[in-house]
């Protein structure tokens, strides 16, 4: 046999007697069979077996496996963002004619995708109130296939009464797809308060640091799974072993990251709460929040994510409030080791319901800082922000008095 012959076919060397504390990276295209019969029996085997590296790898499937315990579920499939998890979630539950109820405060790339792209299939979006409770059963018709929940929504923070809503879909025959990104299987289990179907981003606490995109399917029912893994198939969806290696890595430290950035938004929260220059605190955890009854009563704990809005006189001024924000820096996505800062000028844009209050909301993404060092920045911007609206009418030495023209 030639060199080159040899150099191609060699396998690893023996691993006897290895066995690494870290789950190793297995990357592949090709799956090898020991014979042509194995070969055609492949798809046996597609769903918990191996068959191609798109459908799964060692590395992918243990990452797969540890989310789904996580959740009590039996199932779990893992997707390249958490988008293209809704996308699949959805595409795989409804057809043309159907009609799926979507939260009003969800993720706005879900809204978009159902507006956008499942409108050109037939399929309508109905915008529902987030506090609606029960009482979506009102919007729920026989052509009504999925209910999309999301608790707390992604910016304006409203927690759903996720049990009363599973309990309007199941009574109609539909299904609820909850997107836990914010609390992760940490804080909440959407599947023990009646959803059959989880989403959660993976690129948020569990890879948390900013540098993964990943995104996860979760469910108890064995035929869905199926179904959601044959249209993932038919459209190509499938992840890297480096990228789940990455989040299984996260995974580790996601309980510290989580309670650390979880104690330190609260304690944000109160003081922020306090401040002269702020309006609303939304932490579900405060108890003056509207949904804290239910927060307490179907969560665990609170991520680093809550948002405020700044006092009536300082409305105009977010963006110059975070311009002089130091340590947050200034950006989408949440859940990383650095904190986070994203102005939303208009919160309810691509929304059919007005949200209460103003559209301008500023949401800290709280992250493993000292807690101190984040109070001092935000201070120091929110007085930037009384100095610049008090200097904006001065007085000059002959008695004049001149309104500035905005510095910033
Ligand atoms: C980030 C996010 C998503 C989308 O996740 P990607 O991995 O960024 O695609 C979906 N829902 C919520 C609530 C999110 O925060």
């Amino acid at each position: 046999m030639n060199r080159e012959t040899k150099l191609l076919h060699a396998g690893p060397i023996s691993d006897e007697g290895f066995r690494s504390l870290s789950t190793p990276v297995t990357r592949a295209s090709t799956i090898v069979f020991p014979s042509s019969d194995a070969f055609e029996r492949r798809y046996d085997r597609f769903y918990d077996g191996y068959t191609y590296g798109l459908y799964g790898t060692p590395t992918t499937r243990t990452l797969e496996a540890r989310l789904a315990e996580l959740y009590d579920a039996d199932h779990c499939l893992c997707l390249p963002s958490g988008q293209s998890a809704t996308a699949l979630a959805l595409t795989s539950l409804l057809k043309a004619g159907d009609r799926v109820l979507v939260t009003s405060a969800a993720y706005g790339s879900t809204r978009s995708f159902c507006h956008d792209t499942l409108s050109r299939f037939g399929v309508e979006t109905v915008l529902y109130e987030p506090a609606a409770g029960a009482g979506v059963a009102r919007l729920i018709d026989e052509r009504t296939r999925v209910i999309v929940v999301e608790s707390p929504g992604s910016n304006t923070i409203e927690i759903q009464d996720i049990p009363a809503i599973a309990g309007a879909a199941r009574a109609a025959g539909a299904c609820v797809l909850a997107d836990n990104t914010w609390a992760s299987a940490l804080n909440c289990n959407p599947l023990d308060l009646g959803a059959d179907l989880v989403m959660e981003a993976l690129s948020k606490h569990v890879g948390g640091h900013a540098d993964l995109l990943l995104g996860a399917l979760v469910t108890r029912d064995e035929g869905l799974y199926r179904r959601l893994k044959d249209t993932g198939r038919t459209m190509g969806l499938g992840i890297s072993a480096d990228d789940a290696s990455l989040a299984l890595r996260g995974l580790q430290t996601m309980p510290l990251r989580l309670e650390r950035e979880g104690i330190s938004a609260l304690t944000l929260a109160r003081w922020l709460q306090c401040r002269s220059e702020i309006g609303d605190v939304l932490h579900p955890a405060l108890p003056n929040h509207p949904g804290h009854s239910i927060w307490r009563r179907d969560f665990q704990g609170a991520s680093g994510l809550f948002s405020v809005r700044l006092a009536p006189p300082f409305q105009a001024n977010v963006s110059a409030f975070v311009d002089s924000l130091k340590v947050f820096r200034i950006g989408a996505s949440w859940g990383s080791t650095q904190s986070i800062v994203t102005p939303q000028l208009d919160v309810s844009a691509n929304q059919a319901l007005p949200v209460p209050g103003s559209n301008r909301i500023v949401r800290f993404s709280v992250g493993l800082e000292p807690v101190e060092d984040l109070q001092a920045d935000i201070e120091a911007a929110l007085n930037a922000l009384v100095a610049d609206v008090v200097h904006e009418h001065w007085i000059d030495e002959e008695g004049t008095i001149t309104t500035r023209g905005r510095e910033r």
